[in-house]
């Protein structure tokens, strides 16, 4: 018989599954209770090289309030029937807002998007999960508080919440988002409130001043994993600074990635670069506005020929370094000479806005670096079309031959599957993310294959040489969740297992099960 569902949670019945539905409809009302495969639409969109049906979830709801998700995981509880939270559902490239195995119900927590607090004196925020950067970069420019965001390339579309909680990045001296991410309020599986460091303290006001409260700093359990639903997250804001200088430095050689990333390492460390700097491929930067069919179309990889030729045409690096000083125009000028001269001597083109300020590639990157919202980068999906794409993110020492060994192994991997090095490197203070975006036609199945093989294969061979992915996406978290080793692995399920007994918090988020 066929059911009323669109999918249903693994060993839930139709007719446990009605039950559960009738009651979230008695908390939440029904236009909040989505179960109609044309409402649920939204949610079953992915950009991953496998099948719609294995992420189809059962429904969709819309809490409002915190007592909403206490009811809600309750019914969870009693039907055994999964959420996967989401904030503002964007994880394009991961997953986006579907679960990572099918029939969960979304638990969508997009109704819940108040700015509780902006202090402007400490700098700090405190927001519910959907509350988008969009919204919240208005709500400075509106209020005239001169703080800074930091957003991820996604920008506007997406939200502070689950970026912090996925441990996404951006652009600015605050660009590891976590790090920057101060006290978290937290509903249990068992229904219990938590508030993380000095929120568990009565009339506290230093909730999101002080990260680590005390005894056991728990934020981290609460990010990748499926322990609690986020439902309220402290932040630091940037001051603006009173004077902004960004560049990029371009390199003309696929080798010069090493010496880049050795003029950049001391420079980062010592805190003269202070922001998240970007090294992107010639690729990544023409994906964002061209269309790779004007210049190549065979089979296989782009040849670097074809490459060369978009270079040339429209003035790109091999390597294109996005950097940028912040401070009073005394500190900037110091600071300038040692970073014109350090990648001067490396033998990079350095530009400044006076020289690039019109080009549509340094205007989407400068606004990222100032905490702009700015969508270029969603033009990779037309690079080559179909909507596909994954992120293969593996984490590299700040060290010019690992990037170049990375890049090698990569580059030679993709090729093998038809794919292009469509990349770029985030510099952190040691540590860089190396990601990858594999960009491929979901239409087609040959190109659906090969981008399931490589990123497969892509895992293999770095965990051989020992290097590991920071994230990744729905459908490959257990493989990922493999490379960090067993111990980790039961670690992770003692905690899912005595925090969640009955699974009801996302199944299968970071390769974690009861
Ligand atoms: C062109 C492009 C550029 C991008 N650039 C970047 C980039 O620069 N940096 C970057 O980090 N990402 C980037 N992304 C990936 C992604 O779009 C962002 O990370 C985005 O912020 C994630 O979506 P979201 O904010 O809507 O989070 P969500 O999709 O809402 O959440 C992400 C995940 O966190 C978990 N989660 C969410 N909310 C909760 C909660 N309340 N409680 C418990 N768990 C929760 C869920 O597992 C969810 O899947 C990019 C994507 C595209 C398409």
């Amino acid at each position: 018989m066929k059911s009323r569902y669109i999918a249903l949670p693994k060993g839930v019945s139709e007719k446990q599954f009605s039950k559960a539905i009738k009651e979230f409809r008695s908390i939440l009302g029904d236009e909040n209770v989505l179960v109609e495969a044309e409402q649920l639409a939204p949610y079953t969109k992915i950009m991953m090289p496998v099948d719609e049906s294995e992420h189809t979830p059962s429904a969709a709801i819309s809490p409002a309030s915190v007592e909403e998700i206490q009811a809600i995981v309750g019914v969870c509880n009693r039907y055994k029937v999964p959420v996967w939270p989401i904030s503002t559902g964007r994880n394009m490239g991961y997953g986006s807002a579907a679960p990572a195995t099918r029939g969960q119900v979304v638990l969508d927590l997009k109704r819940m998007n108040r700015i509780i607090e902006v202090d402007a004196d400490l700098c700090t925020a405190l927001v519910e999960p959907g509350v988008t950067y969009r919204q919240m970069h208005d709500y400075l420019r509106e209020n005239k508080i001169p703080l800074w965001l930091d957003p991820p390339g996604s920008s506007a579309l997406a939200g502070i919440v689950g970026n912090a909680l996925d441990r996404g990045v951006g652009y600015t001296p605050y660009g590891d988002h976590f790090l920057f991410q101060c006290g978290m309020e937290v509903v249990l599986a068992n229904g219990e409130l938590l508030r993380t460091g000095m929120g568990s303290i009565p009339n506290s006001n230093t909730w999101q001043v002080f990260k680590w409260g005390y005894g056991p700093y728990l934020d981290g359990l609460f990010t990748q994993s499926n322990l609690g639903i986020v439902t309220k997250l402290g932040m630091w804001l940037l001051p603006q600074p009173p004077a902004f200088k960004p560049f990029v430095v371009r390199f003309n050689e696929e080798a010069d990635i090493n010496k880049i990333v050795e003029t950049l390492r001391p420079l980062r460390i010592a805190m003269i670069i202070p922001n998240a700097v970007v090294i992107a491929s010639a690729l990544w930067e023409a994906g964002t506005f061209l269309k790779r069919s004007d210049y190549y179309k065979g089979s296989g990889t782009i040849p670097d020929a074809d490459v060369h030729r978009i270079m040339k045409q429209h003035e790109l690096g091999h390597w294109n370094v996005y950097a940028a000083l912040y401070g009073s125009p005394e500190q900037i000028d110091v600071n300038w000479k040692i970073v014109n001269g350090a990648f001067t001597a490396a033998g990079g083109e350095v530009l400044t806005e006076e020289y690039v300020g019109d080009d549509p590639v340094f205007r989407y990157r400068r606004d990222l670096m100032r905490g702009d919202m700015n969508l270029q980068e969603m033009g990779l999906y037309n690079w080559r079309g179909g909507g596909g794409s994954i992120w293969f993110a593996p984490v590299s020492q700040s060290r010019g031959s690992e990037t170049h060994k990375q890049m090698a192994m990569a580059k030679s991997i993709l090729t093998e599957f038809g794919l292009d090095y469509v990349a770029e490197f985030i510099v952190g203070w040691r540590d860089m993310h190396h990601i990858i975006d594999l960009l491929f036609d979901r239409t087609d199945p040959e190109q659906m294959k090969n981008a399931y093989a490589c990123y497969d294969k892509l895992l293999d061979v770095f965990a051989r040489e020992g290097y590991g992915t920071y994230r990744t996406n729905t459908a490959f978290m257990n493989k990922v969740a493999d490379t960090y080793g067993t111990t980790q692995k039961n670690v992770n399920q003692t905690l899912k297992r005595a925090l969640d007994p009955n699974g009801i918090i996302a199944p299968g988020k970071s390769g974690i099960f009861n």
